[in-house]
C-alpha cells in the first residue's frame, strides 16, 4: 500500500506540475495576444489623422495620440504638461470648459466646434466628440475625444454665409432701388399723363396740335406701363408677392376681360368668343389671374389681323375639395415658329423683333403670366402654327368656395352729392395744379398744404369733407401727419377722411398708409375718373351717416 500510495502522489503531484505549466503557457499566450492588440491599437492610434486623447476628469491627460503634435505644433511632452484648455482660443475656452464640466452629469453624445491656437499663432477650427469611460468604485469617469480639423470646411461655410449675405443685400438694394426708380418715374408722368388728357380733350387746339397731344398721352400711358411691368416683374422675382384667397367666379372674371377688350377686337373686325360652363366658386388671387388673362387675350387681338380670338374656361372637380381650372385663348394670328415659342416666356424676349416694333410692348407680360401661375402651383404653356395662329392656355388647382353675396352698389358713385371742401397736400407744385385743373368743373373748394406740418395747422382751422394727402413730403410726411391729426382733440380729426395719394404703390406701402389712420389710397399718376370717383364716395351722404370707417380702402 505505501508503494500504491508513493506512486499516487507522485502522479498528483506530475499532474501538479502539468497544470502549473498549462497556467503558464496561456499567460504567455494571453500576454503575447496583448501585445499584438495593443501594437494594433498603438498602430491605429499614431496613424489615424484625428487627434485621439483621454484624459481624466480633471482634465489631465492620460493618453494622446501622436496626431496631435503636428496638429498643434508643440511637442508630445509640452503638451502633457500643459494646463487644460491652454491650446484652445480664449475666446472659446470658458463655453467648452462648461460643456464638458457638465458632461459627466448629462452624459450622452458630446459635439463641439471650437478654436485652437497652434504654437506658431495660427488659429484653426476643430470639431470633437467626447465620450465617458465609467472608471471603477464610483470615480469620475474619464474622458475620450476624438478631435478633427475642420478649417477648410469652415472657411467654406463663412465664404458660403458671406456669399448669401452679399446676395440678399444685393436683392434688397435692387428692390430698393426700382422702389425708389419707380417712385421717381411715376411722379413726374402723373403730371404729364394728367395733362395730356386735359389737352387732347382741349377745344382750342387745332387738329395738328390735338393729335400731337393724343400722341404724348398715349406715349405717357405706355411708359407708365412699362414702369408697373418692372416693378412687377422684379417682386414677383423677388418673391415679394403675396397671393390673396378670396372667393371669386372665373367665368364672371373672364367675362370681365372679354367686355374689357371687346372694343378693341371689335375695331379689328375680330370675333371675340367666351366658351365658359359655369363651375362655380374658387378661392385665389382673382386680380392676378385677370392679370395673366388680359395679357393673354390682348396679345391675342394685338397678333391678329382677321378670323376669332377665343377664351375657353375649364373647371373640374380635383377632390379634396379643390378644382382644376384651365383657361385657354385661342387666336388666328400669326402665330409663333416653334423655334420661338419656349422663349416667349422668359423676360424681355418677343418672338420676332420687327414684329414687335410694329405691336409695340416690353416682352415682359408673359414673363410676368409666368412667374404668377407659377407661384399658385400651376402650369403655363402654349401651342402656334406660325400663320395660322397660337393658343396661350395655363392651369391651375384651386380650392373650392362658397359663394360670396355681391358688392354692395354705390362704392363707384361718379357724381358729387353736395358741395365738397377738400385739403390737398401735396409739396409737388405741378402736381397741386393738375389736381386743381381735374376738379375745376365741379363743386370743390380746394385749400392747399404743401407738408404734413401745414396740413395740421389747416386742419385744425377750417372744416373739411376730406383729406387729400401726399405721402413723402419734406418737413412732415403724409403718414406722420395723418397720425398726428388722428391724435387731435376734434370731431372731425376722427371722422374726416384722409385719402392717400401716393405714387407709393406697393401693397406693403399701401398698408402702412391704412396703419397710420388714412382711409383709402389713390396711386400716381391718378386717373381723373377715380379721383373723382374716391371723392363722390368718400362725401356720398351714406358715407357721412357712417363716418369714418378706418380700414376700408377705395381703390
Ligand atoms: P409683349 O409686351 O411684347 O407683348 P409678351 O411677354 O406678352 O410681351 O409677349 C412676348 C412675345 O410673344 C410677343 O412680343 C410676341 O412676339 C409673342 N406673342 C405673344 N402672344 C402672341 C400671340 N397670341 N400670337 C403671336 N405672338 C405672340
Amino acid at each position: 500500500p505505501f508503494l500504491g500510495t508513493l506512486v499516487l502522489a507522485f502522479i498528483f503531484a506530475g499532474d501538479g506540475v502539468g497544470r502549473m505549466l498549462k497556467a503558464r503557457r496561456r499567460l504567455d499566450d494571453a500576454q503575447a495576444q496583448m501585445r499584438r492588440s495593443e501594437a494594433l491599437y498603438r498602430v491605429l492610434a499614431d496613424n489615424i489623422k484625428d487627434v485621439i486623447m483621454l484624459a481624466d476628469a480633471e482634465g489631465k491627460r492620460i493618453y494622446m495620440s501622436p496626431s496631435i503634435v503636428p496638429a498643434l505644433g508643440f511637442p508630445l511632452e509640452e503638451l502633457y504638461e500643459m494646463p487644460a484648455y491652454r491650446f484652445i482660443h480664449p475666446d472659446d475656452r470658458e463655453a467648452l470648459r462648461r460643456k464638458i464640466d457638465t458632461f459627466p452629469a448629462t452624459g450622452g453624445e458630446l459635439k463641439a466646434e471650437y478654436r485652437v491656437v497652434r504654437s506658431d499663432g495660427e488659429v484653426r477650427w476643430i470639431e470633437t466628440s467626447f465620450t465617458l469611460v465609467p472608471q471603477p468604485n464610483g470615480a469620475p469617469p474619464h474622458i475620450v475625444s476624438v478631435g478633427r480639423d475642420v478649417q477648410s470646411r469652415k472657411e467654406l461655410e463663412v465664404e458660403l454665409m458671406d456669399a448669401r449675405l452679399q446676395a440678399e443685400a444685393a436683392a434688397a438694394a435692387k428692390s430698393d432701388f426700382l422702389a425708389n426708380m419707380t417712385h421717381e418715374l411715376r411722379t413726374p408722368l402723373n403730371a404729364i399723363i394728367g395733362f395730356a388728357h386735359l389737352l387732347k380733350d382741349s377745344p382750342r387746339l387745332d387738329s395738328q396740335d390735338a393729335r400731337h397731344a393724343r400722341l404724348i398721352s398715349d406715349a405717357s400711358g405706355t411708359l407708365l406701363e412699362l414702369v408697373n411691368s418692372v416693378l412687377d416683374f422684379s417682386r414677383l422675382e423677388a418673391g415679394a408677392v403675396d397671393l390673396d384667397t378670396a372667393p371669386f367666379d372665373p367665368a364672371l372674371e373672364a367675362g370681365a376681360i372679354i367686355e374689357l377688350l371687346s372694343g378693341q377686337a371689335a375695331a379689328k373686325g375680330l370675333t371675340l368668343e367666351l366658351v365658359a360652363e359655369p363651375g362655380g366658386f374658387l378661392s385665389g388671387d382673382a386680380q392676378r389671374l385677370r392679370q395673366v388673362l388680359l395679357n393673354f387675350l390682348s396679345n391675342a387681338i394685338k397678333f391678329t389681323a382677321r378670323g376669332a380670338v377665343t377664351m375657353t374656361l375649364t373647371q373640374l372637380p380635383a377632390g379634396a375639395g379643390e378644382a382644376w381650372l384651365r383657361c385657354e385663348v385661342a387666336d388666328t394670328g400669326v402665330g409663333i415658329p416653334d423655334s420661338q415659342l419656349v422663349q416667349v416666356f422668359e423676360r424681355f424676349t418677343q418672338a420676332d423683333v420687327s414684329v414687335s416694333r410694329r405691336y409695340g410692348g416690353t416682352g415682359l407680360g408673359l414673363a410676368i403670366c409666368k412667374r404668377i401661375v407659377e407661384l399658385m402651383g400651376g402650369e403655363i404653356g402654349a401651342t402656334s402654327v406660325a400663320g395660322e395662329g397660337s393658343s396661350f392656355w395655363f392651369e391651375v388647382v384651386l380650392p373650392v368656395a362658397e359663394a360670396l353675396a355681391a358688392p354692395a352698389e354705390g362704392a363707384d358713385a361718379a357724381e358729387l352729392e353736395r358741395p365738397v371742401r377738400l385739403l390737398l397736400v401735396e409739396d409737388v407744385a405741378i402736381n397741386r395744379e393738375l389736381v386743381k385743373t381735374v376738379l375745376a368743373a365741379f363743386d370743390i373748394e380746394i385749400d392747399t398744404a404743401e407738408d404734413g406740418a401745414q396740413a395740421i395747422e389747416a386742419f385744425g382751422q377750417a372744416a373739411y369733407d376730406l383729406v387729400l394727402m401726399d405721402v413723402q413730403m419734406p418737413v412732415m410726411d403724409g403718414m406722420t401727419a395723418t397720425r398726428q391729426i388722428r391724435a387731435l382733440p376734434l370731431l372731425a380729426a376722427q371722422t374726416t377722411p384722409i385719402i392717400a395719394m401716393t405714387a407709393n404703390v406697393l401693397p406693403e406701402q399701401i398698408a402702412r398708409c391704412i396703419e397710420s389712420g388714412m382711409d383709402g389710397h389713390l396711386g400716381k399718376p391718378m386717373n381723373p375718373g377715380d379721383l373723382l370717383n374716391t371723392i363722390a364716395y368718400w362725401t356720398s351722404h351714406e358715407r357721412t351717416m357712417q363716418g369714418a370707417a378706418p380700414l376700408a380702402r377705395t381703390a
